[in-house]
């Protein structure tokens, strides 16, 4: 995964050694030489992440990345802050203005691709949801980036996995009572430990006798439950080359052990920010998906969801040579239930109607709201006999039983289908629809409450 970095120093000698470092691994590198210029490049340039001095002349880091993170243009581009000592200040002092990371000079190579790999992951992820809100709306990523702002670190859900167990309660020691710490002592366990309760961040440590370490973090990749779970190892001068296979396996940070006790707490708090960050953001998302495709008043799926589904089940029924059946149904005298209970009550029979459709279908049928009180039905899979078998119920289930919608009695309601079968390879989605309209109508000429086949 390329990115753009942005090296902001003001001793040329630092950029020259960064960016000789960073080309070599194929990043596209922008520099600054001091504070305002940084500032200029990140509102006009697409940066994907900013390798940042603390010590500057005039405009010190901490301002820049201050002032990046209050910007609404910048403040998803991820920070890495590089301090000229392993001071826990310069540390606090970074993380109150935002810094996603730090690194400390003299810059080691492992921990300066390791840090910038992790950001880059992330900002890929942020970057690509973000897109996805906007296609959808406005509204929700606003509410994303707002709720990033009110993200708190605290009372983050923490299992530490380590089969020494001093060490295991001295890591603890050191999160607690922030966190919420468990300890598992046996990484065998590990995959039914993690599926049973909603941790946050695990804390994984290189050393685990027979067991490899790797092989713990590549399984909670794997499975859907853990997939997005934070890891940071916790490893050994020695353990440097496996942790650079344990970064691309997808593990997003390693604490060098012995483990100091501010830096432990620094990137425990981060990986819980960015994984509720993550997860408010991917919340969002499914509910402006939701939005987009789906009917407000029944929860059914909307009239251009169906429209697009329709070509993408017929192209794919045609080229393999399935059956497919498609039914629209029309509330019967509708407007005399408008009429005689007021519009209120005529919502609430659509509601209902909605209701009872989605419990008698089944669940490869994909029910829709085509508009008003008319609805359609599509079927894949399904021949002739099925389709009859599904749309008698449907209108059964409707007229079997009054409706209950606060009226003085429940009303008696009763529907009219028209079905029709995905028959040549000529058939459009229009060409469906217009048949299976032309036997509903058939069905309204004949009394209605029923259901009629388009005679092809
Ligand atoms: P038919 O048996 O021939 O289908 O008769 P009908 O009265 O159901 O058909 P018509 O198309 O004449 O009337 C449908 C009515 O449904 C008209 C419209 O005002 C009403 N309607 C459409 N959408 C809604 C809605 O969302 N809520 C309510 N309450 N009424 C709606
Ligand atoms: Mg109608
Ligand atoms: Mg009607």
């Amino acid at each position: 995964m390329t990115a753009r970095v942005l090296i902001v120093d003001d001793i040329p000698t630092n950029v020259r050694l960064l960016e000789a470092r960073l080309s070599a691994e194929y990043y596209a590198v922008v520099t600054a030489s001091s504070g305002p210029q940084a500032l200029a490049i990140c509102e006009s340039q697409d940066i994907d992440i900013v390798l940042l001095d603390v010590m500057m002349p005039d405009m010190d880091g901490f301002e820049v990345c201050q002032r990046l993170k209050s910007n609404p243009r910048t403040q998803h581009i991820p920070v890495l802050m590089v301090t000229a000592l392993d001071q826990t200040s310069d540390r606090v002092r970074g993380l109150e203005v935002g810094a996603d990371d730090f690194l400390t000079k003299p810059v080691d190579d492992v921990q300066l691709l390791a840090r910038v790999k992790s950001l880059v992951r992330l900002k890929s992820l942020t970057d690509e949801l973000r897109a996805r809100a906007m296609t959808g709306q406005q509204i929700a990523i606003e509410d994303a980036i707002r709720a990033m702002d009110t993200i708190n670190t605290a009372g983050g859900s923490v299992l530490i996995i380590d089969t020494d167990a001093r060490h295991a309660e001295r890591i603890k020691s050191y999160i607690t009572p922030e966190h919420d710490v468990d300890i598992l002592l046996t990484p065998a366990d590990a995959v039914f430990q993690v599926t049973g309760k909603q941790y946050e961040l695990a804390l994984v440590s290189m050393a685990l006798n027979e067991f490899d370490p790797l092989r713990v973090c590549s399984q909670m990749r794997t499975l859907e439950h853990t997939r997005n779970l934070p890891i940071i190892l916790m490893a050994e001068e020695a353990d440097k080359p496996k942790v650079v296979r344990a970064l691309d396996l997808g593990v997003n940070d390693f604490i060098s052990r012995p483990v100091e006790r501010h830096e432990l707490a620094a990137r425990v708090r981060t990986q819980i920010r960015r994984h509720r960050y993550a997860m408010e953001l991917r919340q969002s998302v499914n509910n402006t998906m939701a939005l987009a495709v789906t009917d407000d008043m029944t929860g059914l799926y909307n009239r251009r969801y169906f429209d697009r589904h329709l070509g993408v089940m017929l192209g794919k029924a045609q080229a393999l040579k399935r059956d497919m059946a498609l039914m629209i149904l029309d509330i019967d005298h509708f407007k005399a239930v408008n009429d005689g209970h007021g519009h209120d009550i005529g919502d609430a029979v659509i509601r209902e109607f909605a209701a009872r459709l989605k419990r008698n279908i089944r669940g490869i049928d994909l029910a829709c709201r085509f508009g008003g009180e008319e609805f359609v039905v599509l079927m894949p899979d399904t021949d002739f006999r099925q389709a009859e078998a599904v749309a008698e119920r449907v209108r059964q289930s409707i007229s079997d039983r009054g409706f209950d919608v606060g009226s003085p009695r429940p009303l008696s309601v009763t529907v009219s289908a028209g079905v029709t079968l995905n028959e040549s390879l000529t058939d459009t989605p229009e060409s469906l629809i217009k048949r299976a309209d032309v036997a509903l109508y058939r069905a309204k000429r004949e009394g209605r409450n029923r259901v009629v086949f388009d005679a092809a």
